[in-house]
């Protein structure tokens, strides 16, 4: 089922903003990243800038029926240097104003954007409001930016009420240009376009055009009434093993020897598959059996881990590697970092990495 908003500044009559009339109040996060920048004139470089300087370039703003606070990180960063200490701060400010908001946008860069929306949609356990990232690959002063539409439209999805007063959108969501996608399904495939992300194994949530879109049926329904409940602590003692044609043995053991390592991403070939020599299944079995979590998953970005689809898969499933099904990189990681960061039993954790948490994979008996 589709709902729309028409002309967004003219609700349609299955969407509303704001409850009885009253105004939605929305906080902006601000983090950083390019949509906040401005150039150095000395270096030429884009560096990050105070968000006066965000909110004085979008006067538009005034004109939406929202009220809007801000906060904004003390020193707003370039999203290349995101780590698990902001993903922190970001939470803290959503459990600290989640009574009084009905919604929540959080301005980032787009680099890390799809790990720090996985990384919430772990952390906020029963989000009930709407948390949408967005961006800009243009920063917000351009002429040609594409920050203003990107900023106006995330508050619009963030203030989207049903007629039963509940917020349209529950859960972490990236709104970038034409689509609202679910965060955790999110991938950046553009350094370039405009439209920079895409989730290829979740339809879109939300199209924007002449109006929003919503794609009801896909968007995640919780059973309402728990508590917001955040995990502050994120393990990052995991890491990516990225295959390729030609990877040699003593690389492989090396990674697997890591100090202190806890969880290890395999990106494999195709439908999860690595080359069958035995060295390389033994290095698997030997890391599982010191008690290190393996998840497989591709590296293609469409499709899932199947691996009893060729020999090739079979020796690896064999070993006691998880499927990783059709999880980003960016879900899988962040996952991995926030299970052991719960400090659960070893058992536990592979059993939740092949499980859907908050809509991160497609589990074989409920595809969405
Ligand atoms: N490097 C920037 C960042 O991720 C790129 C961007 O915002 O688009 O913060």
């Amino acid at each position: 089922m589709t709902t729309t908003v028409r002309n967004p500044l003219q609700p349609a009559s299955d969407i509303m903003h704001g409850e009885k009339g009253e105004r939605p109040k929305i906080m902006i996060i601000y983090t950083g990243g390019t949509i906040g920048m401005i150039e150095n004139p000395v270096t030429r470089t884009l560096e990050p800038f105070n968000f006066d300087h965000l909110l004085e370039n979008v006067p538009k703003l005034r004109l939406l029926d929202i009220d809007i606070e801000s906060v904004e990180f003390e020193h707003p960063i370039d999203s290349s240097s995101m780590n698990p200490d902001h993903w922190k701060d970001i939470a803290k400010a959503i459990e600290e104003n989640y009574n009084k908001c009905d919604g929540f946008v959080v301005l980032h860069g787009t680099d890390t954007m799809a790990y720090t929306a996985s990384a919430l949609s772990y952390m906020l356990e029963n989000l009930d409001k709407p948390v949408i990232i967005t961006g800009s690959q243009l920063p917000i002063g351009d002429v040609r930016t594409d920050g203003e539409e990107n900023l106006i439209t995330a508050l619009q999805v963030a203030s989207a009420r049903d007629r039963q007063g509940n917020m349209v959108v529950r859960e972490v969501a990236i709104l970038f240009e034409d689509f609202l996608w679910r965060g955790n399904r999110s991938t950046k495939h553009s350094s370039d376009n405009f439209c920079a992300f895409s989730s290829n194994n979740y339809p879109a949530l939300a199209s924007i055009g002449l109006g929003i879109h919503f794609n009801q049926d896909v968007l995640l329904k919780h059973p309402v009434g728990g508590e917001l409940k955040v995990h502050y602590d994120m393990d990052t003692n995991v890491m990516f093993i990225d295959l390729f044609p030609g990877i040699q043995e003593n690389v492989v053991r090396h990674l697997f020897n890591t100090p202190g390592i806890r969880g290890i991403i395999i990106k494999t070939f195709g439908a999860g598959n690595g080359p069958n020599d035995p060295w390389f299944i033994q290095a698997i079995s030997e890391a599982i059996s010191k008690g290190i979590v393996v998840v497989n998953i591709s590296q293609c970005v469409n499709g899932s881990v199947q691996p009893e689809l060729y020999s090739a898969g079979i020796e690896i499933s064999k070993t006691g590697v998880i499927s990783g099904k059709d999880m980003t990189s960016e879900a899988a990681i962040t996952k991995l970092m926030y299970l052991f960061g719960r400090q659960l039993p070893i058992e536990e954790v592979k059993k939740q990495m092949g499980e859907s948490l908050c809509g991160e994979l497609t589990e074989s008996s409920a595809p969405y």
